[in-house]
């Protein structure tokens, strides 16, 4: 696939057909989508001239959702089967996987618009990896070079996505008390799953819509952001809400997809405008020719942009799971939980136990896991009414948010003589790939 490519993907609508960016090393159709054909679009595509048929992709998606074609390639023949995760796109060692959406034409359009002001909400895993794009070692982080790009590129406003996460804490917390104090009864059962990964939701309202209710009724935390950015965020800055464009940055491909949701429109419209991810910044960045190592660091704006640091912790795995259960423990005890790493009982791969004993309460006993396939393997689990937790972290990629689809991939890649290699260098990734 060139950079001028016009390949169909034979099973996408017609309306998607368009001039595809290639935008560090990934291509990506340059196509803002609408609200109204969410369900049609296909936020990963696969260019047949360039796959190998090798199968790799086929393995590692969880879902199901990539077919054999009678060429031999691979593809998504049906968007519903897709969770939009992009773990196919980070491991084809060809490259022939690119991405069916890009905000980028438009955001630069709103960036231009002296009557636009555009708001930047950037995910916590985004500046642990931003660097990597400007040769900056694996999980270095850059969030103050981050914030000094975003003002040069012309946002008009940092509102940090770990200030919406704080909230989200305080909000999945307070509702994990309040099932835990109902004994799960009703409508609101245990365990309580997590409700801010966008492949997750997706993942258990297509396979497992029995187990909605599960689901904690929170936002994610650029949802609640979203909406906070063109009510209260309006408000303090004196600008009327149609006239606010905002961009969520996310580790993410699943985001795009969460974003055009129509169910976020609690300030009267789309409370998100656009979703881009850390390669198509990189990409921004780079085209505006901004010298980002050279940079100095800046702060996020105050405005929705102080956060406790907390909101962190939402960028790799059991880190939602580790601030929902401090805030719990917190509220149900009154004492300060020291080091819950200490409580973990039982650890395995992409599946974490956690037990907390919350004094004048019991023990409150958690999950986290990290990869689709354990999530399928603890939802059945649930559906059969054998987990016996109260509160369960999903995170689809595994790893978390850190290792997203919409992170920088390997250049060796590239290099399809170098398989081998490739794949121990991806694992030795997702290893290193950790928040400090
Ligand atoms: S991993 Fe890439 S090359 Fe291999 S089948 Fe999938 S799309 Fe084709
Ligand atoms: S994005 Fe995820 S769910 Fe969709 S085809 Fe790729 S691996 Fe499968």
């Amino acid at each position: 696939m060139s950079d001028s490519s016009t390949y169909e993907n034979p099973g996408a609508v017609s309306a998607l057909s368009g001039t595809f960016q290639r935008m560090e090393g990934v291509n990506y159709r340059l196509f803002s989508p609408e609200v109204s054909n969410l369900e049609s679009v296909f936020f990963v595509e696969t260019d047949p001239a360039r796959c190998q048929g090798c199968g790799k992709c086929q393995v590692q998606c969880p879902t199901g959702a990539r077919h054999k074609q009678p060429d031999g390639t691979r593809d998504v023949v049906d968007p519903a089967a897709c969770v939009n995760c992009g773990q196919c796109l980070t491991i084809c060692p060809y490259r022939a996987i690119g991405e069916g959406t890009s905000y980028v034409p438009e955001v630069l359009e709103k960036l231009k618009d002296p009557n636009t002001v555009v708001v930047a909400m950037t995910a916590p895993a985004v500046r642990y990896a931003l660097g990597e794009c400007f040769g900056l070692p694996v999980g270095t982080y850059v969030g103050g070079k981050m914030h000094g790009a975003l003002r040069r590129l012309g946002f008009d406003y940092i509102w940090d996505n770990e200030w919406a996460a704080d909230v989200t804490v305080m909000e999945e917390g307070t509702e994990l008390i309040e099932r835990l104090h109902d004994g799960g009864t009703g409508d609101r059962p245990l365990p309580q799953f997590t409700s801010c990964c966008p492949g997750w939701i997706k993942f258990c309202e297509t396979f497992y819509p029995d187990l909605i209710p599960h689901l904690s009724t929170c936002k994610s935390p650029v949802g609640m952001l979203g909406a906070l950015a063109k009510t209260y965020g309006s408000e303090e800055t004196g600008v009327v809400p149609e006239n606010v464009y905002t961009v969520s940055i996310m580790p993410c491909i699943a985001k795009k997809y969460e974003g055009l949701r129509p169910e976020l429109n609690a300030s009267g419209q789309r409370d998100i405008d656009a979703t881009i991810n850390t390669r198509e910044l990189a990409y921004l960045i780079k085209e505006a020719g901004i010298y980002f190592t050279a940079l100095p660091d800046e702060e996020a704006d105050p405005a929705l942009g102080i956060s406790t640091g907390a909101g962190t912790l939402f960028g790799t795995t059991g880190g939602v799971m580790e601030a929902a259960l401090r805030f719990a423990y917190e509220a149900l005890s009154d004492e300060v939980l020291s080091d819950l790493a200490t409580t973990a009982v039982e650890t395995g791969r992409g599946l974490t136990k956690v037990t907390v004993e919350v004094p004048g309460f019991g023990p409150v006993r958690g999950a986290v896991v990290s990869g689709l396939d354990k999530a399928a393997m603890v939802c059945e689990k649930v559906r059969a009414g054998r987990a016996d937790y109260h509160f369960i972290e999903v995170m689809a990629c595994p790893g978390g948010c850190v290792n997203g689809g919409g992170q920088p991939v390997d250049p060796s890649i590239m290099d399809a003589s170098l398989f081998k290699k490739m794949v121990a260098s991806v694992n030795k990734r997702f290893k290193m790939r950790r928040i400090a």
